[in-house]
C-alpha cells in the first residue's frame, strides 16, 4: 500500500491568506504601491490559489505538484496539473495541459489574450509552448533555480531573438508554492527509505 503524501498543514498554511511574505517577487515587478497594484496583486493571489490547488492533486497522485489555470477576458478557461507520472509521458506537464484545453476553448492555437498562471518557473519545453502560443503574460508562483527557463537558467519568455516575448510576474504566493514542493521531496525520500526498509 502506498504511503498517501500528507498535505494537510500545507492546506492549512493555504487558508491564512494573509500570513506570508509572498510580495517580495511581486513588489520587485511593480512600480508603486498604489491601488491599483493592490488590486492586482489581489488578482494574482486569486488565481494562483487555484493554481495550486491543482498541484495538490497532482502530489495526490504522486506527481510532482505543480498546477497551472489559464485565465481570458476575467475567468479560468482552462486548468492543468503535473501529471507527467500518472500519464507516463514527460509532455503532460500542468502548462501543456492547460494550454491544450485553453486551445480547445478559444477555438485557436493562439492565446492572445490569456494570463498564464503557475505555481512553478516553467520548464524549456513549458516555456517554449507559452511563446508558440503567444501567450502575452504569465504569473509565476515560485522559481526553479535547477531547471527553471523563465529567468533561473534562461529567460526563454524574454529574449528579442524571438518574435514573441512575455511579460512576467514572479513570487506570487511564492512561500506557499515552494513550501508544496518542498513537502513533496521530503514526502518523495520517506516513502523512498520506507520502502528499502520493508526490501521492496
Ligand atoms: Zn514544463
Amino acid at each position: 500500500m502506498k504511503k498517501q503524501m500528507n498535505i494537510e498543514n500545507i492546506t492549512q498554511q493555504d487558508k491564512e491568506e494573509n500570513k506570508t511574505g509572498t510580495e517580495i517577487g511581486l513588489k520587485a515587478d511593480t512600480k508603486a504601491g498604489g491601488v491599483a497594484d493592490k488590486e492586482e496583486a489581489k488578482t494574482h493571489k486569486r488565481y494562483m490559489r487555484q493554481a495550486l490547488t491543482l498541484a495538490k492533486k497532482a502530489a495526490a497522485k504522486g506527481d510532482v505538484p505543480i498546477g497551472c489555470v489559464i485565465v481570458y477576458d476575467g475567468r479560468v478557461i482552462a486548468r492543468g496539473y503535473n501529471r507527467r507520472n500518472a500519464d507516463k509521458t514527460t509532455l503532460a506537464h500542468a502548462e501543456i495541459m492547460a494550454i491544450k484545453k485553453a486551445s480547445k476553448v478559444i477555438g485557436d492555437w493562439r492565446l492572445e489574450d490569456c494570463t498564464m498562471y503557475v505555481t512553478l518557473e516553467p520548464c524549456q519545453m513549458c516555456a517554449g509552448a507559452i511563446v508558440q502560443a503567444r501567450i502575452p503574460k504569465v504569473v509565476i508562483g515560485c522559481m526553479n533555480p535547477k531547471a527553471g527557463c523563465a529567468g533561473s537558467i534562461i529567460n526563454l519568455l524574454d529574449m528579442k531573438q524571438f518574435n514573441h516575448q512575455v511579460e512576467t510576474t514572479r513570487g506570487i504566493l511564492e512561500e506557499e508554492c515552494s513550501a508544496l514542493m518542498k513537502e513533496f521531496f521530503a514526502w518523495l525520500r520517506e516513502s523512498k527509505k520506507d520502502s528499502k526498509i520493508e526490501g521492496k
